[in-house]
């Protein structure tokens, strides 16, 4: 079976995580009014078709139109990133006109834009309060890298778990996001990078080299994705419809703290990746690292893993790992991780912890995790293929730990009290940077 081991900074590196002086605030475009009540016409972002159909009949669309006008919008939203219907030229004016007097397409208010150095991006988006109370606001990160670029995404306004690790965590939930809000900061993200086929990209922004600039998305923003099922089912339904947005459901992936009895119906119903929150290999710590381990224990929450309808070697599950130093860290831990795997096609990503104020944690030392991803990579392997991992390790040099380690410092404070929300299960006050052991099998 063989394992490899690499540096992945995917979701968990976010601006956020950047230190201050290397990340530039840009200029951000406000669009649409947010401003403490609803927007006065309903959107048409995150409806399902049928949803649409409906809308445009109450308008007065005759039903024999609906179908082809549906197909048109559907279009112009989004594969052609329309924000107006003016924009739609293949639909009559008149009708355009009675669109745009009945709806709107217009996208949340961006509240800030930073843009790190590394070309890793984060804006913080207002959206209406929706019974809230007040407008609420939330972070998206996006992270480019070679052949792709990842999309942070939230599903809620703060959580109602509270992993003794995440920083969101300490924060109440004020309420689900709508699939209408969980599509926009996608739609958000690809208007401000020009991802759209007659979009100008930025010349200056780092973004990947070739293939889309959003290629994939990941929901470990802030909140729990299975707790707010029916929009986040929505919005991922619509993020990979292949007459739209058309994202691969191998490139999205929704990471859970481990709500069981929601597990099969997520492989079910949205058929995406999955990602579980993990952190530790024994009831007693985990039931104090995600409380939720008390209602669904590690047993039960690796049953529903293994029967995760399409697991395959091609279709592998992600285990977050969040190093902390002295709790989980131990090289007894990462054999107990590769035993409780055992069975289930997975990759394990080791995070270093990125402590935030009022924190218990610190992060585990750089060679203790290194240590536990060599204990990972030789327990899961044969030992032919352990050199491999190895010689990637020695690749890195001590200088480049050095300098990811200062970038997780600081932020310049935007979103949830200086960590940055869009990284909860991936990262809410976790470090910048992953090692991710690979395994065929874990057996
Ligand atoms: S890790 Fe996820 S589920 Fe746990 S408190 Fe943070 S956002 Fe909520």
């Amino acid at each position: 079976m063989a394992v490899t081991l690499t540096i992945d900074h995917r979701a968990a590196e976010t601006a956020a995580d950047a230190s201050p002086e290397r990340i530039v605030p840009v200029a951000a475009p406000v669009a649409a009014p947010v401003t403490g009540g609803t927007t006065e016409k309903p959107s048409l972002i995150g409806l399902s078709r049928e949803a649409m159909g409906g809308l445009l009949r109450e308008a007065g669309i005759p039903d024999r139109q609906v179908r082809m006008r549906v197909a048109q919008i559907w279009h112009w939203m989004y594969v052609r990133g329309a924000t107006d219907f003016s924009q739609m030229t293949n639909v009559a004016k008149d009708l355009r006109a009675d669109l745009d007097r009945a709806f709107t397409l217009a996208r949340p208010e961006i509240v800030t834009e930073q843009v790190s150095t590394d070309g890793t991006r984060k804006w913080l988006m207002k959206f209406p309060p929706r019974g809230a109370g007040r407008p609420v606001e939330i972070e998206t990160v996006y992270i480019p890298e070679e052949g792709r670029g990842t999309l942070c995404v939230s599903s809620q306004v703060g959580c109602t778990l509270t992993c003794s690790f995440c920083h969101t965590g300490t924060q109440k939930l004020v309420r689900n996001l709508t699939s209408e809000e969980i599509l926009a900061q996608l739609l958000v993200a690809r208007d401000r990078l020009g991802d759209y086929p007659d979009a100008k990209p930025d010349a200056e922004a780092m973004m990947p080299s070739e293939g889309r600039l959003v290629s994939n998305l990941v929901m470990m923003g802030m909140g729990e994705p299975l707790y707010n099922f029916d929009h986040v089912r929505e919005a991922l339904l619509i993020a990979s419809d292949g007459d739209g947005l058309s994202l691969s459901k191998r490139r999205i992936t929704l990471s859970t703290s481990g709500v069981v009895p929601m597990i099969p119906k997520a492989g079910e119903e949205m058929g995406v990746m999955l990602a579980i929150s993990l952190h530790a290999v024994r009831d007693e710590l985990r039931d104090e690292l995600v409380p939720l381990n008390k209602k669904y224990p590690i047993r039960a929450l690796l049953d529903a893993c293994r029967a995760y309808p399409g697991l395959s070697n091609a279709r592998r599950i992600t285990f977050e790992y969040v190093m902390l130093k002295g709790v989980n860290d131990s090289p007894a831990d990462a054999r107990e991780l590769v035993r409780l795997l055992k069975g289930i096609p997975a990759k394990i990503n080791l995070i270093p912890f990125n402590p935030w104020p009022g924190s218990a944690y610190e992060c585990s030392d750089w060679d203790v995790i290194e240590r536990f991803a060599d204990v990972v990579n030789h327990a899961a392997t044969p030992r032919r293929s352990a050199p491999r991992a190895a010689r990637h390790l020695r690749r890195l040099r001590p200088a480049e730990v050095g300098e990811r380690a200062d970038a997780r410092q600081g932020t310049d404070g935007a979103g949830s009290g200086g960590q940055p929300a869009g990284s909860r299960h991936a990262g809410d006050g976790l470090g910048s940077r992953r090692l991710k052991a690979r395994t065929s099998s874990c057996s």
